[in-house]
């Protein structure tokens, strides 16, 4: 893990290459049982105030890119409330630790966002819990593998659109009521919701729904409540969502396709879902960001 994000350095070099040690878990993966651990900006990520006070919900937070961007937050000064699965305490548990050495407030709300019920009940804690809400970040998601479209269950086809978009509508719906005017809500798309896998294409079209969810409400939250809402879209990261249930001989080559020749790293998110969080991004709504290592959305 790098210990230094700030230091003008080759970004090539700045992390390793496609991950030598890869052990396929079930889902959702683990982040303390990978073998290669992502960095997560623990050791390297430096806040400056830019959320001071704010009081931030984030979705899929114990591990990989939603761990670095709570990590993120927390030092920047906001109380954070993490949502996981229950088999995920583990990993929860650690980024707790990290937002309290922060001297913020950590809130775990362990749950299944593929459920109505839980996605209402998840935002009525999370505003409970930190006394309010500015900041939602849904970035909850499944991927896995299918076999191509013969191969694909409607059951795994249910799962990911539930998981991955229908939390999004529900979770998105109890929050805006509690967002005042300068709040912002961050949605994780992906680059495959621009150019889509055969081997995921339905986690491709959930994706590509996430980006549309994000332009089609930006209007009317600005308009009538003063909130942003932006999307990033991740290239090839390596985190547990890559070893659940994942293809082995993909992993070997993940980022290899990029100009850098190597997967990116969830820090490497981070200021992005700051920027997006703070008031710097006030004229910042509906738009995409890409975070891709050069792949483009476009
Ligand atoms: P990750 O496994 O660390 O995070 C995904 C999280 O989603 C899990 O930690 C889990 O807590 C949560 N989750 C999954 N199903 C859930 C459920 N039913 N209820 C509650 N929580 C649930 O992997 P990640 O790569 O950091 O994924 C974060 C987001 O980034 C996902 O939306 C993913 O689609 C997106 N993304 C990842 C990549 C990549 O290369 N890793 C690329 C593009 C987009
Ligand atoms: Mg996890």
């Amino acid at each position: 893990m790098s210990t230094d994000l700030i230091s003008m350095q080759d970004p090539r070099s700045q992390y390793p290459g496609p991950p030598s040690s890869i052990e396929i878990q079930s889902d959702p993966g683990i982040e303390t049982r990978m073998s290669e651990k992502p960095d997560c900006g623990e050791l390297s990520y430096k806040g400056s105030g830019r959320l001071a006070s704010r009081k931030a919900l984030l979705t899929g937070a114990d591990s990989g890119i939603g761990r670095a961007a709570a990590i993120a937050f927390a030092r920047e000064g906001a109380d954070v409330a993490i949502c996981y699965l229950p088999e995920e305490q583990e990993d929860a548990e650690e980024v707790a630790k990290y937002i309290r050495d922060a001297g913020r407030k950590a809130v775990l709300l362990p749950g299944d966002v593929s459920q109505e019920n839980f996605c209402e009940q998840l935002v009525a804690d999370a505003v409970d819990r930190l006394g309010g809400l500015d900041i939602l970040v849904n970035n909850a998601g499944k991927m896995g593998k299918t076999g191509g479209l013969l191969d694909t269950t409607t059951e795994r086809f249910d799962s990911l659109m539930k998981t991955n978009i229908y939390s999004m509508f529900w979770i998105t719906k109890a929050a805006v009521p509690h967002l005042k005017p300068g709040s912002s809500i961050i949605n994780t798309t992906s680059i495959q919701g621009f150019e889509p896998s055969g081997y995921i294409f339905d986690y491709a079209i959930t994706k590509a729904a996430i980006a549309n969810f994000t332009k089609g409400l930006k209007e009317a939250l600005m308009e009538e409540h003063g909130i942003r809402i932006n999307a990033i879209a991740p290239g090839p990261i390596w985190t547990p969502l890559q070893e659940a249930d994942g293809d082995k001989k993909k992993l070997k080559k993940l980022g290899e396709n990029t100009p850098y020749k190597r997967p990116g790293q969830p820090v490497e998110l981070a200021p992005v879902y700051v920027l997006l969080a703070s008031q710097e991004g006030s004229y910042i709504t509906g738009e995409i960001y890409g975070v891709t290592g050069g792949l483009g959305i476009i």
